[in-house]
């Protein structure tokens, strides 16, 4: 036992899950733009914080799957569902990951454009990829649907603002290939009609989409760990996985509450794959995945009114930047949640706030006085190809690198790798066992980021300058 600051005494668990609540915040920190109760923690927990999921670590396992997000909670849904006993182990709490951190924006495909795919892969595998990558974004829908999971989920489109007037010419050329590859619409709004989605003059038009949706990141989390454990999965959150050894035809796992046998392995740690302190269960997966930290605030609430002329559509909102802005209502439509990368380098997200309120305001000058309630943050993983990845290295199975748009593809991924160690696939997935690039001397500290954060930034002023 041990007393915490608020004197309230603490079990040893629960003083080991404290690690990963961020919300105190030092009293010496202030700032006018911070609201009274400022909180540096995800405002997706005010409604939907993970739960503690106390369980006795077992002796041994059929399939392990260590990291509790979007990914691992959906393999192990879809193994418990085929009859299989998966068990979820998490370092911190079950969801604690990017999956209740995120933005809540839903949609499939990639970040890669068709012609370097294709320049990549050659033009059939890359077609093969892409479709299997817009897969997700139905995919989800239905997982939603089937599991009843409340998360406020509406498919209420994108509007992707468009940075440059070349920018806007870029993707009224995709346009159509969009639309063909989700089936559903995806249209050019132009400038002088930009208001009809965005109460801004700050872009230059931009992609209405119409394959996009919105859910609560916080609730999806929640709903997936309650589907995955009513079908069958145990969730055992505090248990931080060091290593992973081979054993006979299975594995040992060294956890920091004791060994696991484990007949079989999928490791999702995604963003989170190399710990603070440097340690990973898979040093091999750790090199080949660029963790970067992604930050949110979101502001008071705001009359109904306001919102609807500054989100006409609700949709969510996202830019052409290189360095880009994402941005939306709350689902209850009071506040607004300002996404970006507000730093390469190591900051906080109390330092991150003010920066990303001054992106904000520049979009909407008159919100300068609109005070933050909370500010956070977590890590997306992007890749050396920018393809999620599949696969199965030295008999582990890995799914993860969603280059930070993993609502759906995460949950697919984990899906698809489900089916995979459970022996059911009955088609080929061709984002599955792709080469996975790293870099010379690359461990898994993208120290690079500053350097390339900043050049892109800078490319992002050059071509608005130029425009
Ligand atoms: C701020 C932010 C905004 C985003 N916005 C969007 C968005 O709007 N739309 C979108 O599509 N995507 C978005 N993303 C990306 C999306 O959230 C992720 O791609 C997705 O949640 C990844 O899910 P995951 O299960 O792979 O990883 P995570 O949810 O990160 O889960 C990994 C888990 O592994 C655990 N773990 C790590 N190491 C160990 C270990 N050694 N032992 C045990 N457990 C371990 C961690 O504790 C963590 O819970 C955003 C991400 C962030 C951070």
């Amino acid at each position: 036992m041990c007393r915490s600051r608020r004197g309230a005494t603490l079990t040893a668990r629960e003083h080991e899950l404290s690690k990963f609540d961020t919300s105190r915040v030092p009293d010496a920190m202030s700032h006018p733009l911070f609201a009274e109760g400022f909180r540096t923690r995800p405002w997706w927990w005010e409604a939907a914080e993970p739960a503690a999921r106390p369980a006795e670590l077992p002796d041994h396992v059929q399939v392990a799957v260590i990291g509790g997000g979007y990914a691992g909670l959906s393999a192990a849904l879809t193994l418990a569902r085929l009859g299989h006993r998966p068990v979820v182990l998490d370092a911190g709490r079950i969801g604690w990951g990017a999956s209740s951190r995120n933005g809540g924006m839903v949609s499939g495909g990639l970040k890669l454009a068709s012609a370097e795919l294709a320049k990549a892969h050659g033009a059939e595998r890359a077609a093969a990829i892409a479709r299997d990558a817009a897969a997700s974004f139905p995919f989800i829908e239905e997982l939603i649907a089937r599991e009843r999971i409340d998360c406020d989920y509406t498919r209420c489109g994108r509007f992707a603002a468009a940075w440059t007037p070349a920018h806007y010419r870029a993707q009224a050329q995709r346009a159509a290939s969009i639309e063909q590859a989700t089936g559903l619409p995806a249209s050019m709004l132009p400038r002088d009609r930009q208001r009809e989605a965005l109460g801004s003059d700050h872009y230059h038009g931009g992609l209405l989409a119409a394959a996009t949706g919105s859910l609560h990141p916080g609730k999806y989390a929640r709903g997936l760990a309650e589907a995955a454990a009513s079908a069958g999965a145990t969730l055992v959150d505090s248990t931080q996985v060091g290593g992973i050894a081979r054993n006979g035809s299975g594995f040992l796992l060294q956890t920091q509450r004791g060994r696991l046998h484990a007949d079989a392995v999928l490791v999702t740690t995604n963003g989170y794959t190399l710990g603070a302190r440097g340690g990973t269960p898979m040093p091999w997966l750790a090199r080949r995945l660029i963790p970067v930290g992604s930050y949110i605030i979101a502001t008071e609430t705001l009359p109904t009114g306001t919102i609807d002329r500054l989100f006409p559509g609700r949709r969510m909102i996202s830019d052409t930047k290189r360095v880009l802005n994402y941005f939306r209502p709350s689902p209850d439509g009071t506040r607004i949640l300002w996404g970006g990368r507000a730093s390469f380098g190591p900051t906080t997200p109390e330092a991150a706030a003010p920066v990303l309120h001054g992106f904000m305001t520049a979009v909407f000058p008159e919100l300068k006085s609109l005070r933050i309630t909370h500010a956070w943050t977590g890590n997306v993983a992007f890749t050396f190809d920018f393809l999620p990845h599949l696969g199965t290295q030295d008999g582990i199975h890995y799914a993860a690198g969603c280059q930070g748009s993993g609502v759906a593809m995460a949950s697919f991924l984990g899906h698809r790798a489900g089916l995979r160690i459970a022996g059911a696939e009955n088609e080929t997935f061709a984002l599955a066992d792709l080469p996975f690039p790293t870099a010379p001397t690359y461990r898994g500290r993208p120290w690079f980021l500053p350097l390339v954060g900043g050049w892109y930034r800078l490319r992002d002023r050059l071509e608005r300058i130029a425009a």
